[in-house]
Formats: C-alpha cells, sequence, structure tokens
C-alpha cells in the first residue's frame, strides 16, 4: 500500500495484475477500448454514481492528480477512497470469474 502512494505510475502498476489478465483490453461494463486502471477508477461510465458518492465523502474532486493528495489528507478519506477502489475490484473480480466459468 506505501506503492500505493509514490505516484499515479505506481498507482496503475498496484491495480494493473488484476486487469491485465482480461483478454480483451476493452472495458466490459462501458465498451471504452481503453480499460486501464485510469479508465476503471476515474472515468468508466459504470462507476461514476460511486465515484460521486466517494467525491461527496471526501469534499473534493478525485482524479488521477488529486488522489493521492486526498488520501494522505486524512485517514478517513483513505479508508474511503480504500474503500471504492476494493469495491470495484471486488466486483470486477467476481464478472470476470462467472464470465470464465459460463465460457467453459
Ligand atoms: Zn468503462
Amino acid at each position: 500500500m506505501t506503492q500505493f502512494l509514490t505516484g499515479h505510475g505506481c498507482f496503475q502498476t498496484y491495480l494493473l495484475p488484476r486487469s491485465t489478465r482480461v483478454e480483451s483490453s476493452e472495458c466490459l461494463s462501458c465498451g471504452d477500448p481503453e480499460d486501464d486502471a485510469e479508465h476503471t477508477f476515474f472515468r468508466c461510465g459504470r462507476w461514476a454514481g460511486k465515484l460521486r458518492e466517494l467525491e461527496a465523502t471526501v469534499g473534493e474532486d478525485v482524479t488521477p492528480e488529486t488522489v493521492i493528495s486526498i488520501m494522505l489528507s486524512s485517514r478517513g478519506k483513505w479508508a474511503a477512497v480504500d474503500r471504492y477502489v476494493k469495491e470495484i475490484m471486488i466486483t470486477k473480480q467476481e464478472e470476470e470469474f462467472q464470465r470464465h466459468t459460463n465460457a467453459v
């Protein structure tokens, strides 16, 4: 988790091993051809509602540029961002699992 804070590059590296396991790089949620960490957590229309909730919780806009400083500003905000990221990753992993079991 310390790696997470050292910059946006590391932010993506931290999240990428999971998303790269998906065969297609296209976002399965909204069809956007660029399904990377940045797309998922900051741009995907599917999670826009959750992102708005997160922004309401932390009281500022959450973008790749601001997320690190938001997380460092308080324990509560750290927890809110952490929860947001984990919730999406768990949902995506479950869907990936189901996709694989359905395909067989
Ligand atoms: Zn998307």
